[in-house]
């Protein structure tokens, strides 16, 4: 299974399963996630969600190269309402896939009406950053760490832009224009995080954490949330994305313009990883 779920008594715990990829993110995943969210969310008994991955590492972002990539593959759509990306063309394509299942998914689960707890180890990058920043509330243990490294392909960081709002601004700047990983003590500082535990700690932390919330009245817990949800938006947050949405897209096209068709800018999962060290 690429996700597991699992009740434990009011707290659903979804785990992305594709540890020998360190959880890459490919569509099938994505829907999987999805189906995982809304049977959550239709479990009267369930309270709290708590997004998790399976291995070393929380996740290393959106699928660009394993053999499971799949781009090209049609799932039924769920997030907008646009015409699917499979058999469109250039821009086209990519303003559809992308709307759907990365900025449209995003936008979706951070709207999922009860709590979410993302359970962060080792690395958080880039695509997996929109994972972890969808969820209300983040605990990390010690040896996580993360960055958004996409400026090196020319774009303008990640499609859910919300950076300069869960960083501030100073920090958003520093972790796009050097592109350097960043600590979970560092991420803390700079308010991104809730808790920084030791690694061993991390399962009994976040559950600790969320069945203290899961005591609260579900209606309560949905009201709070949209509430602080609605000020983040009129603090620019969905109208900020949306503007930079349309960078990201230029981004691409002026990438497959320049370079043969390539949206990446020549890079792949490899040289991404060589460009670190
Ligand atoms: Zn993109």
């Amino acid at each position: 299974m690429t996700v597991e779920y699992e009740r434990r008594g009011p707290v659903a715990v979804v785990t992305m399963n594709r540890p020998e990829y360190r959880n890459a993110q490919n569509s099938a995943m994505t829907y999987a996630l999805d189906a995982a969210f809304t049977r959550a969310v239709d479990d009267p008994v369930i309270k709290v969600i708590v997004l998790a991955g399976a291995g070393k590492h929380f996740s290393a972002g959106h699928d660009i190269g394993t053999p499971e990539r799949d781009v090209d593959v049609s799932f039924e759509r769920k997030a907008v309402l646009w015409w699917d990306h499979v058999g469109a063309e250039g821009g086209d394509q990519r303003f559809a896939r992308e709307s759907e299942v990365y900025l449209g998914m995003c936008r979706r689960w951070r709207e999922i009406p009860k709590p979410t707890i993302a359970s962060v180890q080792g690395a958080c990058i880039a695509g997996a950053l929109m994972l972890a920043w969808v969820c209300d509330m983040i605990v990390a243990s010690d040896d996580a760490f993360f960055a958004d490294p996409v400026v090196r392909m020319g774009i303008p960081g990640v499609e859910y832009f919300a950076h300069p709002w869960v960083l501030g601004p100073r920090a958003a700047k520093e972790v796009l224009f050097t592109g350097e990983r960043f600590t979970a003590q560092q991420a803390k500082e700079w308010g991104m995080l809730n808790r920084v535990v030791p690694r061993a700690d991390l399962e009994t932390e976040t559950m600790a954490l969320a069945e203290k919330i899961a005591v609260m009245p579900r209606m309560g817990l949905a009201l709070a949330k949209k509430a602080v949800n609605q000020a983040e938006d009129l603090m620019g947050l969905r109208s900020g994305m949306d503007s930079v949405f349309g960078l990201h897209h230029f981004a691409h096209a002026h990438n497959a313009e320049m370079s043969g068709g390539d949206s990446l800018g020549g890079q792949d999962a490899r040289s991404m990883r060589d460009a670190r060290s």
